[in-house]
């Protein structure tokens, strides 16, 4: 007989809530994190439109985070603007994994730490495509983003090629496996994981996947997550979806049950398009946390 993993749950809670008492696990919907809207600026951006941009940002709306991971070079711009505020996080693009030495133009975990990231992007798929970052890099960049008290967004994708050639659930299960057996044991905390599913033939094209191909694909991540980490683990590992979203396309791929956020390139470069995301990822989460 299949029972469902809803029905497990419930059947757990149950019986935790009766034999502690009444003082049993919170509702799942409790123990969801907040949906994450990050905006990757790239290179792109200078300190005055930067500051601009972080001064007007509205508040997160209910039920989301808000990322911003500006060029390294703006993030204590983005810090000062921000002020005290506490709705909006800050993250790096990247990093190098060796705390210190002699590494000409990169950046420590420790130094973006200290310029005010708490987050980072790790392979991106124009850091393995332009930048020769291989899946055994990334996994080293993961584990130690992980070590160094930055959360990192793990970012798997496949290629035009590799998706006609009906290749893009082996190329995530490679992407996502190689990275997470670079994690020592215990399994880190899944709050702190984020994996953003973005392919490559999506980003920066214009054409985004469909609710069905970033669901599928979300899903599948979730479930080889589920197999590392333990199904309800896995859900409270963050799936984002990244590759031209966009405020006309948000709510379809917003709606989709493994989809927990979304990775943004070209459209969070508008504060308004930014904000409107915003909107879109709160109303799918009720308007509040899930
Ligand atoms: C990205 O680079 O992560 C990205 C999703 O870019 P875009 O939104 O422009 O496709």
């Amino acid at each position: 007989m299949n029972y469902r993993r809803e029905d497990i749950e419930a059947l757990v809670r149950a019986v935790v809530t009766e034999t502690l008492g009444g003082a049993g696990l919170p509702p799942a919907e409790k123990r969801q994190p907040k949906r994450l809207l990050a905006a990757n600026w790239k290179m792109n951006l200078l300190a005055t439109d930067a500051r601009r941009f972080a001064a007007e940002l509205s508040a997160a709306p209910p039920g989301v985070e808000v990322l911003l991971c500006p060029p390294h070079i703006l993030l204590p711009v983005v810090r000062e603007a921000l002020g005290t505020r506490r709705d909006v996080s800050l993250g790096a693009q990247n990093f190098h994994p060796e705390p210190r030495g002699a590494f000409t133009g990169e950046h420590s975990a420790e130094q973006l730490r200290d310029a005010g990231a708490s987050f980072v992007i790790v392979g991106h798929s124009e850091r393995r495509a332009l930048f020769a970052e291989t899946d055994l890099v990334v996994g080293t960049k993961l584990a130690r983003a992980l070590r160094e008290n930055l959360r990192p967004i793990l970012c798997v994708g496949e290629t035009l090629s590799q998706r006609r050639d009906g290749a893009t659930f082996r190329v995530l299960r490679t992407q996502l496996d190689v990275a997470l057996a670079a994690l020592p044991a215990p399994a880190p905390e899944p709050a702190l994981l984020c994996v953003a599913y973005e392919p490559v033939w999506a980003i920066g094209t214009g054409l985004n996947a469909t609710a069905a191909q970033a669901q599928e694909a979300a899903a599948f991540l979730r479930e080889r997550l589920g197999e590392r980490f333990g199904h309800a683990a896995a859900r409270r590992v963050r799936i984002l979806y990244g590759g031209s979203v966009t405020p006309e396309n948000a709510a379809a791929l917003a709606a989709c049950p493994d989809v927990d956020g979304f990775l943004v390139g070209t459209a969070s470069l508008s504060r308004e398009k930014f904000e409107a995301l915003g909107r879109t990822l709160s109303a799918a989460a009720g308007g509040g946390d899930r």
